[in-house]
């Protein structure tokens, strides 16, 4: 019970964070719903977690809103689907193993993004050969600030 109440605690402190970037408004039935994925033996489907979520009567509508909110907010992933297998399966990512930084290179600027879709594809790439724990994702650049200053600079350097 205690590694369950760890990751809820990530999950439920990354879907805040994640919500007050956007504007969400906190609920209740979220936090419930979360608490329940969390629970979930892993993989789970959308069914298995309305069926945890039952006695708390919550709509099948708001199983998938969340599904999708927990997707957005890197809580969760779909994984491959296994063959015979119908419905999409989720699994919870756990530990705060993944890193995506913007890098730039004038002025050493770094700042976190998340990218769901880039997320997916990497964890496909499971072999039998190795098993990935975490990965980094670095892209060098140039930030909007040191760009703007640039095309300042040879404005000036015309005039
Ligand atoms: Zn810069």
């Amino acid at each position: 019970m205690g590694k369950v109440f760890k990751i809820f605690g990530a999950a439920l402190e990354r879907m805040n964070a994640y919500l007050q970037e956007h504007d969400g408004r906190y609920s209740a039935i979220r936090e419930k719903v979360l608490e329940q994925a969390c629970m979930l033996p892993q993989p789970f489907t959308a069914e298995h977690l309305e069926n945890a979520c039952q006695s708390d009567g919550v709509s099948t509508g708001t199983i998938y809103n969340c599904l999708q909110l927990f997707l957005d907010a890197q809580i969760i992933h779909a994984t491959k689907r296994q063959k015979g297998h119908q419905a999409t399966e989720y699994e919870l990512i756990t530990g705060n193993s993944i890193r995506m930084q913007r890098i730039c290179q004038k002025c050493g600027r770094t700042t976190n993004f998340r990218s769901p879709a880039i997320d997916y594809i990497i964890r496909e790439q499971k072999t039998q050969s190795f098993f990935m724990q975490h990965y980094t994702l670095l892209l060098y650049g140039e930030c909007r600030k040191c760009k703007m200053l640039e095309l300042k600079a040879q404005k000036k350097a015309k005039a």
